[in-house]
This record gives structure tokens, C-alpha cells and sequence, in this order.
């Protein structure tokens, strides 16, 4: 088996150099990752310059572009041969609800499903790297498995919560929860006076109900959510349908 690996942290981060010596054992492994940290980046691509590709002494590649840009160079030009899976991650920090639509690890993983490659994403539940070698373990384990049952592709977000491999629960498949509304922008002066703004942090659960995947990472448990891409409101459609005639 043949797996493309990226993430949004960038090709330094402790997370992907996990899911990668994780994988290794068990594929072909390519990695193809950001320069530099580029978590938030979502879909976008990098049309106003060029890309460059560079290779690092472990052999990762690293691009001077988004998770995105990685994924496409990959797939469209740079790989000789397609993969069969696209894995992203492990991100530092959690990927639920709301952040799917924010987050570049998700991101990555979307453009190999874009491509018709099946895809999974692999984030952490906290933040800080604790535990991320049995999170590399339950990412081999769902790699392993490689899900012969659901359609190809398709497009798996996974949230592993920071505890030991032990204390783990089961993977549980989970929809998306919902989250409040994001925090205010953090205002500031930079060294001239000039006026700042930081983005704050992203708000708290509005829907981490049973069955989510809020709600299975705080019992413990991997949360396993199937994504798709087509956004349309399709019961909108009728009434929409009304209004315009
Ligand atoms: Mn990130």
C-alpha cells in the first residue's frame, strides 16, 4: 500500500513524524508536508507564486505553500505513482465541529478525496503532544483496517483523545457538534502604535451531545466522523425553489 502523508503544522511537527514512523512499517510512505505551521489555512491553494519542493534529511518533503498546495503538487504531478490512502496529521489539537471547515489537516485530507483517493485526518484532542505516540498507534490501527466496507473514497475525521494507549476507548463513529460562535479578536498596539488584531480562540461546545464527536473524545473515546464536501442545503431547495419563481 502506497500512503501520501501531510498535516498543517508543518514537516518539523512531532505529529506527523509519528503517524510517519507509525505507517512505515505497515506502506510505502511519501511525506509531503508545509515549511512552516499553516494550521487554519482550510482549502486554499497558493496561485500567486510558485511552489518549491524540497527534500530534508529524513526524506519528508516540505513545500513553501498550505496543506492543500502539498496534497496537489503531490497527486498532480510530483508522485509518479497515485497512492492509495491520503493520511494528515497528527494534528496538535482537536478537529471537531466547527474546526473542520477552518482546519489545513482536514484539508489535506479532503484534497486526496477530492481526488478520488480515500482519506483519513488524525488529530489529538488536546493540545500539546501528550500521549501522541498511542495516537500514532490507533492511526496505524484504523490504516490497517482500511475500511473495505465504506464506499471509495471517502473522508474520515478522527479525534484521538491524550490519554495513555491503555486508557483508550473504543473508535466510535460520531457526527460533527456544533461550537459557539468564536471568541472576540485579542486587539493590541505593535511596536510602532499601530493597531492589532489576533485572532482569538475558537468558542465552546453548542452541540457536544451524545453521539457526537465532542462528546466521544471527553468519554475517552476515538471519534470517527465520515465527512462529505457538498454543501448545499438541500431541504432549502424547495422553499428557495418558491421564493424565486
Ligand atoms: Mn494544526
Amino acid at each position: 500500500m502506497r500512503i501520501l502523508i501531510s498535516n498543517d503544522d508543518g514537516y518539523l511537527a512531532p505529529g506527523i513524524n509519528a503517524l510517519a514512523e507509525a505507517l512505515q512499517p505497515i506502506a510505502d510512505i511519501v511525506v509531503v508536508a508545509p515549511d512552516s505551521n499553516r494550521s487554519g489555512a482550510s482549502n486554499s491553494l497558493t496561485l500567486d507564486r510558485p511552489l518549491s519542493v524540497q527534500q530534508a534529511a529524513n526524506g519528508f518533503y516540505f513545500v513553501n505553500g498550505t496543506p492543500t498546495d502539498c496534497v496537489h503538487v503531490a497527486l498532480t504531478g510530483m508522485l509518479p505513482e497515485l497512492p492509495d490512502l491520503v493520511v494528515s496529521g497528527i494534528n496538535n489539537g482537536p478537529n471537531m465541529g466547527d474546526d473542520t471547515l477552518y482546519s489545513g489537516t482536514v484539508a489535506a485530507a479532503t484534497e486526496g478525496y477530492l481526488f478520488g483517493i480515500p482519506a483519513i485526518a488524525f488529530s489529538q484532542g488536546s493540545y500539546g503532544w501528550t500521549h501522541v505516540d498511542a495516537a500514532a498507534r490507533v492511526a496505524r490501527e484504523i490504516v490497517e483496517r482500511y475500511l473495505d466496507a465504506l464506499e471509495s473514497p471517502y473522508l474520515l475525521n478522527v479525534n484521538i483523545p491524550c490519554l495513555p494507549y491503555e486508557q483508550l476507548g473504543p473508535l466510535t463513529p460520531t457526527r460533527l457538534g456544533r461550537r459557539h460562535q468564536a471568541e472576540p479578536v485579542i486587539r493590541a498596539q505593535d511596536p510602532r502604535g499601530r493597531e492589532i488584531f489576533w485572532i482569538g480562540p475558537p468558542g465552546a461546545c453548542k452541540d457536544a451531545g451524545e453521539g457526537t464527536d465532542f462528546h466521544a473524545v471527553s468519554s475517552g473515546r476515538v471519534s470517527v466522523t465520515p465527512l462529505q464536501i457538498d454543501l448545499t442545503h438541500k431541504t432549502q431547495l424547495a422553499t428557495l425553489a418558491k421564493a424565486l419563481a
